[in-house]
């Protein structure tokens, strides 16, 4: 049995001092493989190096431009982003997205880079790992126009309908750290509505620990305490949850 953490973002500063450390930690854990998806151009060469290290896991890139660092980003990152793609093997296009939770945020900036970079993944035929908060219906408007794309909603947070419309546009949804706070209903309710098929698991450490590691760093060796939660929600055993949530990352990330 392995697992596979979806969504980590491995490559930040916030683990330079350890990394091979956690690394080992997830490994001994159970954890195989680690998606870490870029938040802005400036970090692609950093985390490109860092997956192509020899790791105790088996690092895997994506890369893109994060609608949370829209003030780093510059037109011209979209050109350099289509130049990463065809010199480097990257495994998504992400981390891209819509997030229109904070007020002060350009919308507009924000909507020209995530239809660029799914643009690029329409072309590079690659999933996309999206980030969306209160934009989901943007999300979904633009997902239609592009039929051909498959990718993942990570930290989940929208409704039960619009989670089924993007399981009929071939996504899955990403659930982590939130689903294991028992004020989280909502969260925990869609844990068991949606089919296992649909779910993935991650950690998105260091942010989002779960709520035995509250306060905490988080890190990818505690996916395991993710995985327990779904299981625990879903009555069913760790073994199958991690059994079909790894199938799940390995189908959408072709590994
Ligand atoms: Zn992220």
């Amino acid at each position: 049995m392995r697992l596979i953490d979806s969504h980590c973002h491995l490559d930040l500063s916030a683990f330079d001092l350890d990394r091979d450390e956690v690394m080992q930690r997830a490994r001994d854990k159970g954890v195989t493989d680690i998606i870490v998806p870029a938040v802005k151009a400036s970090g692609w060469a950093k985390l490109h190096e860092i997956s192509r290290s020899h790791n105790p896991v088996n690092v895997h890139a994506a890369f893109g431009l994060h609608p949370v660092f829209e003030e780093y980003h510059e037109v011209n990152d979209l050109l350099l982003l289509e130049k990463q793609l065809n010199n480097e093997s990257a495994i998504a296009v992400g981390e891209c997205g819509l997030d229109f939770f904070i007020d002060q945020f350009d919308k507009a900036k924000q909507l020209s880079f995530f239809t660029g970079q799914l643009d690029l993944a329409v072309q590079y035929q690659l999933p996309v790992i999206i980030h969306s908060r209160k934009s989901l219906d943007l999300v979904l408007k633009e997902l239609r126009l592009r039929p051909s794309l498959n990718g993942v909603v990570h930290s989940y947070s929208g409704s039960y309908q619009q989670a089924r419309q993007l399981i009929d546009l071939g996504f899955y949804l990403g659930f982590g750290g939130p689903i294991t706070y028992p004020r989280a209903t909502k969260l925990r309710s869609l844990i068991v509505d949606l089919p296992l098929e649909s779910l993935l698991l991650e950690t998105d450490a260091p942010d989002q620990p779960d709520i035995s590691n509250h306060g905490q760093r988080n890190e990818p060796s505690w996916l395991n305490n993710i995985v327990s939660c779904v299981a625990g929600l879903r009555a069913t055993s760790f073994e199958k949850v991690a059994e079909v949530t790894t199938k799940n990352s390995e189908q959408l990330f072709g590994l």
